[in-house]
This record gives C-alpha cells, sequence and structure tokens, in this order.
C-alpha cells in the first residue's frame, strides 16, 4: 500500500457519517469486489453497485416504470408467462442494456431512475452498520466518474497490471482484448483514476499480502478524523 494523497481526509464535508468512508476505483477486472470482500472480512459495510442494481430490478416500482417506458422489449420470457396484474413482470436485464447501449437519452433516462435507488439504498445499508464497524465501503465501477467519490473520506485505487487484469476478464467474463479495451475506453484512464486516489492496493498478489494492505489502508483510515458528524 502506498498513501498517494497524504494523510488527512480527501474530502470536505459531503461524508455524513460518523465512520470513515472509503470508495474504490480501478481498472475492470482489478478485483475491486474482491478487495471490497478483504475489507469486509475487516469488519467494514460493502455497498456494491453492481449488486444493488441487480436488486433493483427486482422492485416492483422500477419493473412497473421500465414496463410503460419499454413494454414487452424488456419483458423476460418469464414475464411472457402469465402473471397476476398487480405483480409486474420480471424485466430482462439484456434487453434493457441493448436499448441503453444504443441511446445516450435511454441510459440517461435508465440512470435517472436507477441510481437514486442505489443511493437510497446504499445509505440505508450504511445506516444500519452494526455496532463496531470500522468503515464504510462503496464498490462502484464509476465511482470518480459519477462524482460519487464527494461521499467518500478516502479512495483506493486496486492497481492490477494489465496483462493480470485481462487474464481474469478472460476467465470471468469471456472478454478477449479488444472487449476489454473498448469498456474501459468508458471510464477515465487509469492513470486519471490512481492520481485522484488516496491509497493504492495491489492487487496481484496472495490473499495474505492483501489482507496486509486493506488492514493498513484500514489502520490509517480510522486513524484520521472524518468529515461528518456523530451519529
Ligand atoms: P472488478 O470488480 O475490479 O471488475 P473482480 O473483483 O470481479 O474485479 O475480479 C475479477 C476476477 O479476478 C474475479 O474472477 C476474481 O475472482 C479474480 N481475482 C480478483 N482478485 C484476485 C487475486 N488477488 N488473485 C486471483 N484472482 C483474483
Amino acid at each position: 500500500m502506498s498513501a498517494a494523497g497524504g494523510g488527512a481526509p480527501r474530502r470536505a464535508g459531503l461524508s455524513v457519517h460518523a465512520l470513515p468512508v472509503l470508495g474504490l476505483t480501478g481498472g475492470i477486472g482489478a478485483g475491486k469486489s474482491t478487495v471490497a470482500q478483504a475489507f469486509a472480512a475487516e469488519g467494514c459495510v460493502v455497498a456494491e453497485s453492481d449488486h444493488l442494481a441487480r436488486q433493483a430490478f427486482n422492485d416492483p416500482d422500477i419493473r412497473r416504470r421500465l414496463l410503460a417506458w419499454w413494454g414487452d422489449r424488456v419483458r423476460s420470457c418469464e414475464g411472457l408467462r402469465a402473471a397476476p396484474d398487480s405483480v409486474p413482470p420480471p424485466v430482462d436485464r439484456r434487453k434493457v442494456a441493448e436499448i441503453v447501449f444504443s441511446s445516450p437519452e435511454e441510459r440517461h433516462r435508465l440512470e435517472g431512475l436507477i441510481h437514486p435507488w442505489i443511493a437510497h439504498r446504499r445509505a440505508e445499508l450504511f445506516a444500519a452498520a452494526p455496532a463496531g464497524t470500522r468503515a464504510l465501503v462503496i464498490d462502484a465501477p464509476l465511482l470518480l466518474e459519477v462524482g460519487l467519490d464527494r461521499e467518500c473520506d478516502r479512495v483506493v485505487f486496486v492497481d492490477t497490471p494489465e496483462p493480470v487484469r485481462q487474464a481474469r476478464v478472460q476467465a470471468s467474463r469471456g472478454w478477449n482484448p479488444a472487449e476489454l479495451a473498448r469498456r474501459e475506453a468508458a471510464q477515465w484512464p487509469l492513470d486519471r483514476k490512481r492520481a485522484s486516489a488516496d491509497h493504492v492496493i495491489r492487487n496481484d498478489g496472495d490473499p495474505a499480502s492483501l489482507r496486509a494492505q486493506v488492514r493498513a489502508v484500514l489502520a490509517e483510515a480510522c486513524k484520521a478524523p472524518t468529515t461528518g458528524s456523530p451519529a
């Protein structure tokens, strides 16, 4: 671990929690979810945006809205079978992805619906953090791009060499180098992410190395006063 941004909390005033809030960033396949799990194992409460987004699609109100916008174009095959009118049928996330992939306006509309839902759920999760929680962790693929870092006391860059990331996403998602590059082009360049971070965790070693780095970041984050007022 190296502290890229000095010892003091980075954000001024937007963290409303008494506990430190850490945000994770890094390249695709760097292992942010894995690092988030390591923080959870050290007594942190983690809000994973990808996981929360999947939950959002199960919310009846969200489903109703998506079906009102896009109708049968996004209804899942499961939903095409008879369902009681009072229960909105499931929505196929891949079909939604196809729509928003080709239309920035539709993507914007979807984000306007889903992002506030995720933010609300994240706030609930953090508010329910059990006694003894050491820190709150946000694992969001676009943490910096959407300005979520303003809600963090510190940002942690998960640093993993490109060949290692490539091998991981090939194994876990079947992506070739062109697919990885295409998806990364939609995010900030890695240098910019790294330069925006307060800590760097290198994630190409063994679990013991990762654990040690996570503990070091936590020790430092818990030492400094947080920007929020006590709950
Ligand atoms: P990200 O959330 O940054 O896209 P993930 O946490 O999903 O990345 O990790 C991508 C893949 O790499 C997963 O299959 C995960 O199990 C694997 N992985 C992550 N960290 C390590 C590690 N230190 N050693 C081996 N495999 C890892």
